[in-house]
């Protein structure tokens, strides 16, 4: 029997998806939700990808570095980086590691842009990924990032258009100007925020009034690979955004997340992933032949 509805987010341990979420089960589905019922290794890989994120957030601007103690407090904390990035994306043309909200058939949805970029008076949005310089990058390969990249399109799209608001998203994650530490709020007042933007409610106001004034939105949307050692680019690959092509993926994806189907195992001919995954002959059987 399958679970449905928020039966599915239930039994992973969530209370949302992820925009990676729904990019991860254009690789392997099940594995997305192995990932989630059996445990995520942090790898190695992982954490030098965290780490260059980090210091290209860092070339564009200084994060908030008070820590939060509150839900209140962190959900400040995200809001004010982001209109702060988004601020920069106004003045400099470019902004990194924006958070991303939205909802899709009832569900919430979260991600995090890399970067967005003003080119030729348009907002572009680009996806950072961290891979081998040998590695092929082939249309399976790269399948799941251009879903990702699409949908963080699609979301901004649905705010600049009004079709999620500040209201649905305060509604949503209950914020109000309350809420906030006492010591969160004297951070802040210490920092020169002027008090009228001292509550979540105000800042994340701030936030989406960026987002709903950014320039129109680029129909290019990209994928940059970045080598993991040394950084360096080692190839881009740029289409047209065409929305009623991400609807179509998230239509399909969406049927796992309301019960209505199993997750999925690779399809044969792209069962060589099975020798990469930690699942494989484990908790997967699916390709597993016993050898
Ligand atoms: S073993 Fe293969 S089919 Fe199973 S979860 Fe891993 S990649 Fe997917």
């Amino acid at each position: 029997m399958q679970v449905g509805g928020s039966g599915v987010l239930k039994r992973l341990g969530k209370s949302s998806i992820l925009v990676t979420d729904i990019a991860n089960q254009f690789w392997c589905e099940r594995q997305m939700e192995f990932n989630y019922l059996y445990g995520k290794k942090y790898t190695k890989f992982m954490e030098r990808g965290k780490q260059m994120h980090e210091a290209l957030q860092d070339e564009v601007y200084v994060p908030l570095t008070i820590e939060p103690v509150t839900y209140e407090d962190l959900m400040y904390k995200i809001a004010y980086e982001n209109y702060r990035s988004l601020l920069s994306l106004k003045d400099k043309g470019i902004c990194r590691e924006l958070r991303i909200y939205g909802s899709i058939n009832g569900y919430k949805l979260s991600g995090q842009i890399d970067e967005m970029k003003i080119v030729e008076g348009k907002a572009k949005v680009i996806e950072r990924k961290t891979t081998d310089a040998n590695r092929k990058l082939t249309e399976v390969y790269s399948r799941p990032h251009l879903v990702q990249v699409k949908l963080y399109r699609k979301m901004l799209g649905d705010i600049k258009a009004k079709r999620y608001t500040h209201e649905n998203f305060t509604k949503i994650y209950g914020l109000t100007k309350n809420g906030l530490s006492d010591v969160f709020k004297r951070e802040l007042q210490a920092m020169g925020v002027r008090d009228e933007l001292i509550n979540p409610y105000s800042i994340s106001e701030k936030m989406f009034n960026e987002i709903y004034a950014l320039p129109e939105l680029s129909d290019r949307v990209e994928v940059v690979y970045v080598d993991r050692f040394s950084g360096k680019q080692i190839s881009s690959t740029e289409i047209e955004y065409n929305e009623n092509e991400i609807m179509d993926s998230v239509a399909y994806a969406m049927k796992f997340w309301n019960g209505e189907r199993e997750s999925a195992p690779v399809v044969e001919a792209e069962n060589w992933k099975c020798r990469f995954c930690k699942f494989f002959g484990n908790e997967c059987k699916a390709w597993w032949t016993g050898k």
